[in-house]
């Protein structure tokens, strides 16, 4: 009896959420054309173009809430607001990254030699990480806000065992 409430409890829950949250395609697969769709022009010229916004002028560069910081092409967990510093450079910093995360590879344009930082899900551009972060990893990630949407701490999570 409580294995049926309860099952129909959560079904109820995640119909009210559900609609516009999940995202059915994969990013993987998407063309350009579909990228601009999705996202705005802010948007679409920092992930798809590995375009920067200006300093100081995103939504988390003083951003100090407890959450997760997701990837605004694909929603994959980036960031999370532990890792999370003040580092005066302009853009959020960040001195680690979520587990596998993200890939980096070296970026030669506008005639320096930095490390790029995509994400490891759709490759989407993010930012770029320097070595001249604190402890304890000696890295920072300096992201593009607008290539992220902070989502307050998951408490959610914990639903997961609902699931099979
Ligand atoms: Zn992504």
């Amino acid at each position: 009896m409580t294995d049926t409430d309860r099952r129909e409890s959560t079904r109820a829950g995640s119909d009210v959420s559900d609609p516009a949250e999940r995202d059915v395609s994969d990013p993987t697969e998407r063309d350009e054309d579909e990228w601009r769709e999705r996202l705005t022009d802010e948007e679409y010229r920092v992930l798809r173009e590995n375009g920067t916004e200006a300093r100081f002028s995103g939504d988390y560069v003083d951003h100090d809430e407890d959450g997760v910081y997701r990837c605004a092409g694909c929603g994959a967990v980036l960031f999370d607001s532990e890792t999370k510093y003040h580092s005066g450079c302009g853009w959020p910093a960040f001195y680690a990254a979520a587990d596998d995360a993200v890939t980096t590879r070296i970026d030669e344009s506008h005639g320096m030699r930095r490390t790029e930082v995509r994400c490891g899900s759709c490759d989407s551009h993010l930012g770029h990480v320097f070595e001249d972060g604190p402890d304890p990893t000696g890295k920072r990630f300096c992201i593009n806000s607008v290539a992220m949407d902070f989502e307050d701490d998951p408490t959610d999570f914990e639903d997961d065992s609902h699931d099979v």
